[in-house]
């Protein structure tokens, strides 16, 4: 197939779903993916199950917008699954999208974890977390994103790159909470008190609070769990018991969250099928096995979080929206340019 052939970065691990001989050839859908195999077929197959309609996944590590983009009318993807709203924010703007109005998503759905436009749905949430040294920072005394600017912490703090979107999206909701010229004053701050060059991803940062190379880092919830249970690679299991986590801001605005999402493509052919699988997936079932599966929160707030991940602490999100996260995102890229995070 000549999809194969086109970028490197883009496999088709698997075709998921049932295509027995009765159905073949019926109704399908097609989407491109940057979620994983094992997030996602465990509840793509209950959905053909469900509904006879067969879900074929090309999964992605990297270039889906502009793989759909040359594909332009002829793109075989009815609707991507992404993680981060950086990611969706450039489907959006690259016009890949198509609105959606469903009652089903909106009812699923809260407001901020959606686009105003109905282009995007949030699935999951995942969280912003403050890691702190369980042998050398005292338990309270970090309470929000505020604090990692304090001179207190010259020296402790690791952190990845200030460009990479998890960071960025952070600086974009220190934006819209306190203005540009403020949340640059604390970009600043946080890199005044950085304990080396940022380098690595959000699981190195807590290898080196482990190692005492630092004492304070910052994470997203779900590297937590990867660690704590990881029987691959045991010394991440020490990493995690060596951190506290703290869910930011509790006594304002909330934790910073971002979104695991979906979307239906421009020029989707199987549209209504498409509009099917999103429904489903922000219902009940989907919506628990999504978010368990990768230590993230449910996007519908119906839906218990995971017993694990509940037991991390139970916490107060900020509830921005992520449309004005992803708009505010250039110019969080211009404070971190700025301040040489
Ligand atoms: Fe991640």
């Amino acid at each position: 197939m000549k999809l194969h052939h086109y970028a490197a970065a883009l496999v088709a691990i698997s075709t998921v779903g049932i295509a027995s001989t009765a159905v073949q050839a019926a109704e399908e859908v097609n989407i491109y993916s940057y979620r994983q195999p094992f997030l996602i077929k465990p509840f793509l197959d209950e959905f053909t199950k469900r509904t006879g309609i067969t879900v074929n996944v090309v999964f992605a590590k990297k270039g889906m917008a502009k793989r759909i983009q040359s594909e332009g009318k002829n793109t075989k993807a009815d609707g991507i699954l992404t993680a981060d709203i950086a990611r969706l924010k450039a489907h959006a703007d690259a016009g890949l999208l198509q609105p959606v109005k469903s009652a089903v998503l909106e009812k699923n759905i809260p407001a901020h974890l959606r686009d105003p436009g109905n282009q995007w749905f949030g699935l999951t949430k995942r969280a912003r977390l403050i890691a702190i040294s369980k042998d050398r920072v005292k338990a309270g005394s970090i309470k929000s994103y505020e604090d990692l600017a304090d001179p207190k912490l010259k020296g402790k703090i690791c952190t990845r790159k200030g460009s990479h979107v998890y960071m960025r999206a952070l600086v974009a909701s220190m934006v819209a909470a306190h203005g540009e010229a403020k949340a640059e004053k604390w970009a600043r701050g946080v890199v005044a008190n950085l304990a080396r060059k940022p380098q690595g991803n959000d699981r190195a940062q807590v290898k080196a609070v482990n190692q005492g190379v630092c004492d304070v880092a910052v994470i997203n919830n779900y590297y937590y769990g990867k660690m704590k249970f990881n029987k691959k690679k045991k010394e991440q299991q020490e990493w995690a018991k060596s951190v506290r986590l703290v869910f930011p801001n509790q006594a304002d605005r909330g934790t910073h969250v971002n979104i695991s999402a979906a979307a239906v493509t421009k020029y989707a052919k199987n549209r209504d099928n498409m509009v099917k699988l999103l429904e489903f997936l922000s219902g009940d079932f989907a919506q628990a096995m999504y978010a368990e599966q990768n230590y993230e929160y449910p996007a519908n707030p119906n839906v218990p979080t995971d017993k694990e991940v509940a037991s991390w602490g139970k916490f107060k999100e900020d509830r921005v929206s992520l449309k004005k996260i992803a708009d505010l995102s250039p110019t969080a890229q211009k404070i971190v340019d700025r301040v040489g995070w």
